[in-house]
This record gives C-alpha cells, structure tokens and sequence, in this order.
C-alpha cells in the first residue's frame, strides 16, 4: 500500500512506490485432498482458480467471485470439483472463462449435460470454453444453460489477457496434455518526482502513454513549452510485473523441462508438482509424475525467487511430505538474500 498524506490526497497527488505484488496464491486444499489453487488480485476482487480439486478452504464466496478457471487437465483428481464450483457459480448471470487443454470444451459439455435443468434460466450463467490447441492457436467455445451445447465461438492466437494479468502458458507432458500457466501482471511505469524540475501536471499520463506505447516523438507541453516525449523518458522507469506460476502434473524430461523454462524461467513465484518422494521415483517415471529434488533443480534451473512444493502422493504422510519438502528446497537452494 501507498501511504500518501492527507493533504496530499486532497492534492489529486500521484503515488510513485512501487505498487506490492498484486498476484496472490493461495492453497485451498488441504493435505489429503485433490490440489486447487485460487490466485487472487487483492484490488480487484477477480479471482481465477488452478484446477478443480475438492479445496475444503475454498469458500462460496471465492468460488463466486472466480471469473476464469485454468485446468491443467482433467485427470480426476484436478476436474471432480468442476462441478461444485459452477453449483455455486450459477444464477450469477457472469461469463465465467475455462481455459484448458484439447478437448476441453467436449470435457466440460459433459459434465454439464449430465444434469437435469429445466428449472434454470438461459441467462443464468454462461462459461466460454478456451481450448488451448497449439501455442498460438486457442479455440473458443461458449456453453449455457439449458441445453449446455459447446458451439465454436472462433479462436484467437493468445489465451487469456484482462485489466489486471496476462496468462502464457506450457503445455508439458504426462502421458497427456498438462497445461502450466504463468500469470503476468502488467508492468508498471514510475515517474520519478524527486528527478523532475516541473511542475506536475497531465504531462505525466501523456508522457507515461508515450513511453508504454514507444511514440518518442510524441510531443509533450509543459508550462507553455514544447518537448520530444524521448527527451522526457529519464523521468520514468519500467517496472516488470509479478509472475506467479502454477505447474501441475508433468514427466520429469528434457523435453518438458525446455518448455518450463522457456515460460516460467525468472518468475517471482511457482508452484509446481511434486508428487513423489525422491525414494519413489520409479513410481514417479512410471506414472509421468515428479519427485521432490528434480522439482528443486528444476525451479532452481529457471532462477525463480520463491518455489513451492504441491500436490503430494495422498498415501503419504505429514512426515512424507517435510522429506519432500527437505529435498525439494535442498535442490531449489532457496536462501535467497534480497
Ligand atoms: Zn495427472
Ligand atoms: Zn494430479
């Protein structure tokens, strides 16, 4: 938070501090139960919810206040809570987004179709489908009640970008698509007051516009005189916005790890799967899965700030899961003085 004085505030005043992250994330499952993982932006109220696990600490009114659902994929123990989520979601009469892996849309459809619904409105929900099919080609669906039709709505060459995040994405293999995401608040730009030798004014939006469009020959007035926006950049810094990451289900290969690294490398924070404990990691090639230390260096490998071990073995105990997480950070190396 920005704490400006009162005075100030009456001044119509600007905030130069950087603002605090803006993604949050939080682990709405607890330890024996399927992963959910509800990324919030404090300032906005939005919410967008990574997989559908059965997330006992996810309240009706987060799962209300979700307006896009990113799945990985739809092995059971990510999708069987799909349904107690749009229990509460409907009625609201909002588009809800669903981002996953091909055919999605078909997945969806039939979980939907599988209920009765004739005392539910057109109106009363509507989810638009993203089926993400190459890296640059998402096709969009819409689905609603009563009749739940998935119908082809287009596509388009980016996943998913509102007034607060922009979402990229991997899609890893394990033995079936698994889509990780990274969520990209937008960059900030600052101006530096101290720095200046003018008065404020609206040039500073006009010159802020410059600078996140790149129009340096933009012409900027201030008090009466004209200047190149370019020769006024020295007031401003660009600031990268938070990245937090998800990782879900995923082989421990080269091949994943290229991808993992070409999208998450440098991240503020990522969660990512690790399933198994390092013991177990015949289980964890077997079954496509990850184990605590290929997790750590992996994390450790993209240069990321903050790393954090989910979705365990639900055979396991607490115990298990600290030997995982002693592993884990051992690889990941996590004293990080900043
Ligand atoms: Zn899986
Ligand atoms: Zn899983």
């Amino acid at each position: 938070m920005c704490t400006i004085p009162q005075q100030k505030l009456l001044k119509k005043n600007f905030c130069d501090k950087k603002p605090e992250k803006m993604i949050q994330a939080e682990i709405k499952s607890l330890l024996k139960e399927d992963i959910s993982i509800l990324v919030k932006i404090p300032n906005s109220g939005k919410h967008y919810l990574c997989d559908c696990g059965e997330a006992s600490l996810l309240t009706v009114k987060e799962a209300q206040s979700v307006s896009a659902i990113f799945i990985s994929h739809t092995h059971i123990d990510h999708f069987s809570n799909f349904d107690g989520i749009f229990r509460h979601q409907i009625g609201s009469g909002e588009k809800v987004v669903i981002c996953g892996p091909e055919n999605i849309h078909r997945q969806v459809e039939a979980r939907l179709k599988s209920y009765t619904w004739n005392l539910i409105d057109e109106g009363a929900i509507a989810y638009e489908i993203r089926e993400i099919v190459a890296k640059d080609k998402i096709n969009i669906y819409t689905i609603h009640p009563p009749l739940w039709n998935a119908e082809q709505a287009g596509s388009q060459d980016f996943l998913f970008k509102d007034e607060s995040v922009e979402v990229d994405f991997a899609v890893l293999d394990h033995k079936t698509a698994s889509v990780a995401y990274l969520f990209k608040e937008k960059d900030s730009v600052t101006f530096h007051e101290n720095a200046s030798e003018f008065k404020k004014g609206k040039w500073i939006s006009e010159l802020k516009i410059a600078f996140e469009n790149n129009n340096s020959d933009k012409e900027i007035e201030i008090e009466g005189t004209v200047y190149k926006a370019s020769d006024l950049f020295y007031h401003l810094t660009r600031t990268e916005g938070y990245k937090l990451g998800v990782i879900m289900d995923h082989a421990v290969s080269e091949d994943n790890y290229k991808k993992i690294k070409a999208v998450f490398k440098g991240a503020d924070k990522v969660y990512i799967e690790t399933f198994y404990k390092d013991e177990d990691q015949e289980f964890a090639t077997a079954n496509y899965h990850s184990f605590a230390s290929a997790s750590g260096k992996i994390m450790n490998e993209c240069g990321v700030k903050e790393a954090v071990p989910v979705h365990f073995s639900r055979r396991y105990t607490e115990s298990d899961v600290q030997e995982i997480e002693t592993a884990f950070y051992k690889a990941f190396q996590t004293v990080k003085n900043n």
